[in-house]
């Protein structure tokens, strides 16, 4: 029977829970263990689709299309699971699925309630469409002691009280703060943290202590007699240099050792983390540096790209170089001697966005990118700006421009109302409602033989995940191409240009779709792995 670990966090939100669940799939897997994870949200939202990148970070778009919670995105990174629509669920879907059955009737003239009805709509998600895996870690989002939570940490308890101890775990992160005028770590925060965990029923069974410095064991010992946890599984949780170690320092401390006991299996056997040592040498050993610049609009929050500097890495990993990232605000471009920043770049990247703010900006970065033979990867709206500069530049169409900012005379990108998928037609209409008009998830892309697509994937049959509402118009295809450009990649019925390339670049690509969400520590993505190796030579150039 599949066990469920419960992980919560308190006192602060940004404790690192998720890297914490993360890592603990990574470490059950290592000792041959299949898991699963997943996350409950408490906000009203329905998914984060619709919530702006500078609030909640990216939103992580799954293979069948979800718009989730960034969280998963570590979750897929450390374990390799493709996250599904049933591993991210929000208040606002919770809610919305009791008030449809109300609405139905089926709740037989019942007074609805949050208790049994909504936690009962939570614990159903919870167990829902879980197929004999040893571990389901589900993450419980925000903070104990949020009025939000309260219905989940209900759930939860039901849950553990149902499965009994020998299938349920909880799991609390906490943070032990520094106190420079006592010159010492502090206990108080996370015993009220417990202690408001306690008052909504629930025991953790493990303490996961975040720390900017070593805790001593008094203090463990402290920490384990005021939260009634056993010392050994009071476990500290410091700073690394790099997420990849996290595992491995997770294992250390005895993380995956004290779940195996709690769930009373054999934990004496070490596990294999030879992958993780692995990739934290690379980093920490690389060979050399490369500089490379994203052109975006969210560029002040570091979590609104988490993926893309996670490729990003990933692909430095794959070539042995540190990555220098050099966020810079598309909006600056739009001044005519601001090009002067992308001087000593190796690399330029314009990654996904919405909205004509920035623009011309990113079309500018293109631009100089293309005249001046640096790398440049253009991802989905990246793509977008590059072929509108194309088609103004070379195709001599200079009104060229994207019907997203309004209408246009020449929508060289566009708003497209039917696309095939597999044998089915979907359509969207511009009046749908936001959530509801993207083009999301997997979609197969043929990628032209000979090409530079081809060359770096080594396939003619590629799928990547989608999210965005406008399409490169095909229309465009013949005149963009007579003038240097490259369909390489197209939906395989022919209609929807998936990437463009210009062959006589040393390396431009842009793509309509997000590689940046499938890519892995320990499996770097093709584009991100070649992208970087283009800008090491190019490093060596300039
Ligand atoms: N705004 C563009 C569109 O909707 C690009 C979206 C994106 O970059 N994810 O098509």
């Amino acid at each position: 029977m599949t066990r469920f670990i419960f992980v919560t966090g308190g006192v602060v939100s940004s404790l690192g829970k998720g890297l914490a669940s993360a890592a603990l799939g990574a470490l059950l897997q290592a000792r041959g263990y299949s898991v699963r994870l997943r996350k409950l949200d408490p906000y009203l939202n329905v998914d984060p689709g619709t919530m702006s990148p500078l609030q909640h970070g990216e939103v992580f778009v799954t293979d069948d299309g979800a718009e989730t919670d960034l969280d998963l995105g570590h979750y897929e990174r450390f374990t390799g699971i493709p996250a599904k629509r049933s591993d991210n669920v929000t208040t606002g879907k919770i809610y919305s699925t009791v008030i449809e059955r109300e609405r139905r009737g089926d709740y037989l003239g019942a007074t609805v309630q949050v208790i049994p009805h909504v936690t009962d709509a939570i614990k159903e998600f919870v167990r829902a469409d879980v197929s004999g895996e040893d571990f389901i870690i589900c993450e419980i989002g925000g903070t104990v002691g949020d009025i939000e939570s309260l219905p989940f940490l209900e759930a939860i308890r039901q849950l553990g009280n149902e499965m009994g101890r020998e299938h349920a775990m909880f799991i609390h992160v906490t943070l032990l703060p520094y106190v420079s005028a006592a010159g010492e770590l502090k206990t108080k925060p996370t015993q009220h943290s417990v202690k408001e965990l306690l008052s909504v029923g629930i025991q953790p069974d493990m303490l996961l202590c975040r720390s900017e410095m070593p805790i001593s064991n008094d203090d463990r010992r402290k920490i384990a007699l005021f939260c009634n946890v056993r010392q050994e599984a009071v476990i500290p949780a410091l700073n690394v240099d790099t997420i990849y170690a996290v595992p491995i320092e997770y294992h250390n401390q005895g993380l995956d050792t004290q779940v195996l006991r709690h769930f009373g299996l054999p934990s004496t056997m070490e596990p294999d983390l030879t992958v993780w040592e692995t990739i934290a040498g690379h980093f920490r050993q690389p060979e050399g540096e490369v500089k490379i610049a994203i052109v975006g609009k969210y560029t002040s929050v570091f979590d609104a790209y988490k993926s893309l500097a996670e490729a990003l890495t990933h692909g430095g990993i794959a070539n042995n170089v540190k990555i220098n990232l050099q966020w810079m605000d598309a909006e600056i471009f739009e001044r005519e001697d601001a090009v002067h920043f992308l001087e000593d770049v190796h690399g330029i990247l314009v990654p996904g966005g919405f909205g004509e703010r920035g623009s011309e900006g990113k079309i500018a970065a293109a631009k100089f990118a293309r005249e001046r033979n640096v790398p440049y990867f253009g991802i989905c709206f990246g793509m977008q700006m590059a072929v509108i500069e194309a088609a103004r530049s070379l195709a001599d169409l200079p009104q060229a421009g994207s019907t997203e900012f309004g209408p246009c005379d020449e929508a060289v990108v566009g708003l497209l109302t039917e696309w095939t998928r597999g044998n089915q037609v979907e359509r969207r209409s511009s009046s749908s409602n936001l959530g509801g008009t993207m083009r999301l998830g997997a979609y197969d892309c043929a990628v032209a033989p000979g090409s530079k697509l081809n060359e770096i994937y080594g396939k003619t049959l590629i799928s990547e995940r989608h999210r965005h509402r406008y399409e490169v118009n095909i229309h465009y295809k013949d005149r963009l191409e007579r003038v240097g450009l490259r369909f390489s990649g197209m939906s395989p019925d022919g209609e929807l240009p998936e990437v463009v390339e210009i062959p006589t670049h040393p390396w431009f690509v842009g793509v309509q779709f997000h590689p940046e969400l499938k890519s892995k520590p320990f499996e770097p993505h093709p584009l991100f792995t070649s992208f970087i190796k283009a800008a090491v030579t190019q490093s060596r150039l300039v």
